[in-house]
């Protein structure tokens, strides 16, 4: 059998099936291929503020109602309660010694909480990506998606002409010719291996393995150790991560009573599991020994699932675009899902393709060469900078306070592109095209790779402590690094590590963002999310789709804009 299609799409997570969409939306033929079938388990589940900004951007631009209702966890309870996911108010961290009870006496300094949001309503969301990607791949489908499960992708040849793709569904194969092929079949490198892509895994610094399941009946924080003051939120309706000697361990609660949880072990770590050759049962059990305060926690827990492991989780590719084929971030990089980084990144390359395509639809309708060149560049640059972070944090990790010192550069990184992509228009370039994790801000781009290089000096590339002067004076450093982009008071001493959104400090270091005091006071009520009015304001005439979904304003003013 043989087929002609426009745009084909490999790999339905999240990312190929809203990819998918907006094609479909802005008048692409689109088919959509899935190895697998939905709903299927996906690992990835922590979303943060930046994505939910992404969201809400496609939202407005192609008529993606269900991206604006899934982009605060309140607006997302009331209108997709059958989707499931987990109240996130923030990051929270804990530092774990061996053998160190509930009560020990380090808990309190040690102990980190960053809010991301000042309400449950308009907070973020841990993403069940069994639901939450079967949504997606549902609405590709109403919007004139061609998808087609238990159909793998085999081979692929890209000419000056065109695509050729084969495809097998059981005994079944079928040869597809397109005019540009999306590869958005995550570390599964489809076309990687198609393109004999060489590895770029050199240029990662970041090594680390993971052991992981679902549980059930995994305790809260606030029974274990009660005796911690209170955060800013309730500690445990975030992303948790508890830092340990071989890693850390990260432990996101969904709303209907599951966690997702993991060990996210450095080589070091590793190693000390693994010279038995320990199943990850084993391994799980050995960590949960180690740390008795974790396993308190997991005490009467039950997995899901089977334990998962997997050695090393990084990959990174050398290419991320060519003339007719281009790849999403999860096909092209990953580092380590400390800082959840992910879904914010691939929503944002979502963004940029679609606006590629948006420009190219009226002509030669795939995108240009200095599109894809532009989207290439950005996204090596963003892997290493999402790298450097992400190492100096690892380097961080042997004291509590070089972390939490190491930890604010991520945090007024992410902080001040929030707040500046929703206060402050910039003519000249969509948001989508700006840098993520800094890149390209003249204060925040060079910071993770400083970071590391002092960092480094303080552990000697040993894991040492270093003296508390060294993580005084590192610490000092970042304090004044990040100062002109401090819109949220970060790495204040008087904080106590506690840090709630802050509205105060943010009206107060107004000049930060180039606005007045009243110009950034008028700009409030979009903090809590583009409003349905700006939505329809910002949302291009894109043909037939675009305008039905533009109907559907008044499902979105009844939602309104913020609290209920
Ligand atoms: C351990 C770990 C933890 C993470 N935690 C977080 C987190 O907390 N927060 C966060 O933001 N990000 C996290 N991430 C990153 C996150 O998982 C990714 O950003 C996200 O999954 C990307 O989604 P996607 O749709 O691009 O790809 P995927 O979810 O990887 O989906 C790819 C799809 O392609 C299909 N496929 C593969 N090959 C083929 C083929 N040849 N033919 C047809 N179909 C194919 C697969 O079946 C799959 O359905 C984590 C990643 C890892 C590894």
């Amino acid at each position: 059998m043989s087929e002609r299609r426009e745009i084909v799409i490999v790999g339905s997570g999240f990312a190929g099936s809203l990819m998918a969409r907006v094609l479909a939306v802005l008048g692409y033929d689109v088919l959509l291929l899935e190895r697998g079938s939905h709903p299927r388990f996906a690992i990835g589940e922590s979303s943060t503020p930046l994505a939910n900004l992404s969201l809400e951007r496609l939202s407005a631009r192609y008529g993606l109602v269900d991206c604006y209702q899934l982009a605060a966890h309140g607006r997302w309870t009331e209108t997709y309660p059958s989707v499931r996911r987990g109240l996130k108010r923030g990051f929270t961290f804990y530092r774990h010694h061996p053998a160190a009870s509930p009560d020990d006496p380090r808990r309190g300094r040690e102990r980190l909480l960053v809010a991301a949001s000042p309400t449950d309503y308009v907070a973020d969301s841990h993403w069940l990506r069994a639901d939450v990607d079967h949504h997606f791949v549902r609405q590709a489908v109403e919007a004139g998606v061609d998808y087609r499960d238990r159909v793998e992708v085999t081979h692929a040849r890209i000419g000056d002409d065109g695509v050729e793709l084969r495809a097998r569904r059981g005994a079944e194969s079928v040869d597809i010719r397109a005019e540009f092929v999306i590869d958005a079949s995550g570390p599964g490198g489809f076309l990687a291996r198609q393109l004999a892509i060489p590895s770029g895994l050199a240029r990662t610094r970041t090594r680390s393995g993971i052991v992981f399941s679902h549980f059930e009946g995994v305790r809260l924080t606030s029974e274990i150790m009660p005796h911690l003051p209170p955060g800013p939120y309730p500690d445990d309706w975030a992303a948790v991560h508890h830092l340990i000697d071989e890693g850390w361990m990260y432990s996101l609660r969904f709303d209907h009573g599951v966690t997702s949880a993991g060990f996210v072990l450095s080589p070091r770590g590793m190693a000390s599991l693994t010279s038995d050759g320990r199943s990850a049962d084993e391994k799980w059990a050995a960590l949960l020994r180690r740390y008795p305060t974790i396993a308190a926690a997991f005490r009467n827990a039950t997995p899901t699932m089977p334990m998962m492991q997997r050695d090393r989780i990084q990959h990174r590719l050398t290419r991320a675009a060519g003339k007719r084929w281009v790849l999403l971030p999860h096909a092209y990089a990953f580092v380590d899902p400390l800082f959840s980084t992910g879904i914010a990144w691939s929503l944002r390359a979502v963004e940029r393709l679609a606006l590629g395509f948006e420009e190219a639809r009226s002509a030669h309708r795939i995108p240009d060469k200095g599109v894809l060149d532009r989207y290439e560049q950005l996204l090596a640059r963003e892997a290493d900078q999402i790298d450097r972070m992400v190492a100096g944090s690892y380097e961080a990790m042997t004291h509590f306070d070089l972390f939490a010192a190491q930890a604010m550069l991520y945090f007024a990184t992410v902080s001040y592109a929030e707040v500046r992509q929703r206060l402050v228009e910039d003519d000249a370039t969509h948001p989508a095209w700006s840098g993520f994790l800094g890149v390209g801000d003249e204060v925040c781009d060079p910071l993770p790779r400083a970071s590391l290089r002092r960092l480094l000096r303080i552990t000697r590339d040993e894991g040492r402590e270093g003296a508390p002067a060294e993580r005084d004076a590192f610490a000092a450093w970042v304090a004044r690094a990040i100062e002109p982009r401090n819109v949220a008071g970060l790495a204040d001493p008087a904080r106590r590590n506690l840090y709630p959104v802050d509205l105060d400090v943010l009206v107060e270091r107004h000049a930060l963002l180039g606005l007045t005091r009243d110009q950034l006071i008028a700009g409030l009520p979009a903090l809590r999310g583009t409003a349905p009015e700006r939505a329809r304001s910002m949302a291009f005439a894109i043909g037939p789709t675009m305008a039905s979904a533009r109907n559907a304003g008044p499902t979105l003013n009844a939602v309104g804009n913020g609290q209920p």
